[in-house]
């Protein structure tokens, strides 16, 4: 999106631009590489564009995936795999602007190195490539394994990456399953389950026990909001109990997430890092079920499901993993001090991304917080970067050429997954850089014309 969006709109001069990505598809990540029918967007369509348009996904979806009856709105829910499609066809027609030269390594990240002024990338294969500035957009990372002492043969039936499709494919139709996690994620594998014909009994677990509510009808946003919002959490939970009394419809609650989604950056800087810590231990299940919410289509398919008894969410925390015998795993939960034993042909791990970067597998971050060229955010839920997205170092200054994207700035812009975030996050990546490289240019020239001024002297 950074490629795309915002360089090809705001570069005056030509861009050489390096996407390393290991993956098969360009663009896509694990949210878009789903050929699920079932696995729709949870955004409507007028927020999906990636250009500053907000029709343009829909257009795009009118002309390219047009529907018969009833085409596509911009209330829409699409398939995720539309989206990824559509980022891709506009990728390629940034690619062949004159002033963004796109090239694409498929090869992942090892190491990222400080050269003097510039970048040094350290790809798993092949030779270093030098770089004026270098954007982290790792993504999400993958979950917290669930069980690393099983023996392998057991450690085969856990599921750990539940994007792995080859692992879901081997999954036995009659098969009694367990999600652990009742989020968004245990959402997408527990229909997917069932779309493709899954007999056996699912159960999902967590914790709390939730699962994310459903969209409703399409709520204006509403002025005046931030003026009354307070800096601590506790006051910040009582005036939206306030706003939201007497709401048997939900359309109160929904209309202030949709409010509080313009001002939630500003509101994140204003807590204190403790007051961040209080609103993480206590509220976040509470906030992320109202504030990521299901298409009302998803949601009805869950609940007929529940109700038919195919998919049964219970509460508990998973105390263990042990194998039952060479075909099946014997968990343990517990909640609230009592026990419960579940006998499941395979559990997947549904548990949502690894936040900390230093704890997940990915050796360009792990390596980057080693080297000090980063440092984790007070919460230790990303990188630290300063409010234009710029990495700080261990040494807590900021790197003027080395930014981080995405999931990774989590700890310091709080939501920063879905699209309307990210584009205006890269946007304004994009902008910095591109002042940046002036900036550099107007120095180099200022330099070249003293050397110039010396050299006539000279002569
Ligand atoms: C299942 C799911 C559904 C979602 N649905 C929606 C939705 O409906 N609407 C919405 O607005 N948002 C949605 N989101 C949130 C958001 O839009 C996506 O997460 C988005 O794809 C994030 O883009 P990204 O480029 O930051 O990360 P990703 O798309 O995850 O891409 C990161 C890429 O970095 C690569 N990478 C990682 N480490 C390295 C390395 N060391 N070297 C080279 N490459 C590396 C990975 O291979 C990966 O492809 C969803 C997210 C998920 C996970």
């Amino acid at each position: 999106m950074l490629a795309l969006q915002a360089l090809r709109q705001q570069a005056r001069r030509v861009v050489e631009v390096t996407i390393l990505e290991p993956r098969p598809v360009l663009g896509v990540g694990v949210a878009y590489s789903t050929s699920s029918p079932v696995h729709l967007l949870n955004t409507r369509a007028c927020n999906m564009s990636v250009t500053d348009d907000p029709d343009d996904f829909v257009r795009w979806l009118r002309a390219e995936r047009p529907r018969r009856i009833l085409n596509w709105t911009r209330d829409d829910f699409a398939p995720r795999a539309y989206f990824g499609e559509y980022l891709q066809a506009r990728l390629r027609e940034a690619c062949a602007a004159s002033h963004l030269n796109v090239h694409w390594l498929r090869d992942p990240v090892d190491a990222v190195k400080r050269t003097g002024d510039s970048w040094e990338i350290i790809p798993a294969h092949g030779d270093a490539l030098p770089a004026d500035a270098v954007i982290l957009a790792t993504g999400n990372e993958r979950p917290r394994p669930l069980a690393r002492d099983l023996q392998p043969a057991a450690q085969s039936l856990v599921i750990e990456d539940p994007w792995d499709a080859e692992q879901k494919a081997a999954i036995p139709a009659d098969a009694p399953v367990l999600l652990v996690g009742t989020s968004l994620t245990a959402v997408d594998i527990a229909l997917e389950l069932l779309h493709r014909g899954h007999k056996g009994p699912i159960t999902a677990i967590s914790r709390h026990g939730l699962l994310p509510r459903s969209h409703g009808p399409l709520a204006p946003a509403r002025e005046g909001l931030l003026n009354a919002l307070p800096s601590s959490v506790r006051a910040l939970v009582r005036h939206v109990r306030e706003v939201t009394a007497n709401d048997p419809g939900g359309e109160k609650w929904r209309r202030v997430f949709t409010d509080l989604r313009g001002i939630t950056p500003s509101l994140w800087r204003g807590l204190s890092v403790t007051e961040r810590r209080r609103f993480l231990r206590h509220l976040r299940v509470i906030w992320d079920v109202h504030r990521h919410r299901l298409p009302p289509l998803v949601h009805s398919r869950l609940q007929r499901a529940i109700t038919a008894r195919r998919l049964t969410i219970v509460r508990g925390r998973i105390v263990a993993i042990e194998p039952a015998d060479s075909q099946s795993l014997r968990v343990v939960s517990e909640s609230r001090g009592a026990s419960r034993v579940f006998h499941v042909a395979r559990v997947v791990n549904c548990t949502g991304p690894e936040l900390n970067p230093a704890n997940s597998s990915n050796p360009l971050l792990q390596g980057l917080v080693l080297d000090g060229v980063a440092r984790l955010d007070a919460l230790g839920m990303g990188l630290a970067v300063d409010a234009e997205s710029r990495v700080i170092g261990a040494n807590g200054s900021a790197h003027a050429t080395l930014f981080a994207l995405g999931a990774l700035t989590r700890g310091t812009r709080w939501e920063i997954s879905a699209i309307p975030e990210l584009r205006d996050q890269a946007n304004a990546v994009a902008r910095q850089l591109l002042q940046t490289f002036e900036r550099r240019r107007a120095r180099v020239r200022a330099a070249e014309s003293r050397t110039d001024g010396s050299l006539r002297m000279s002569a």
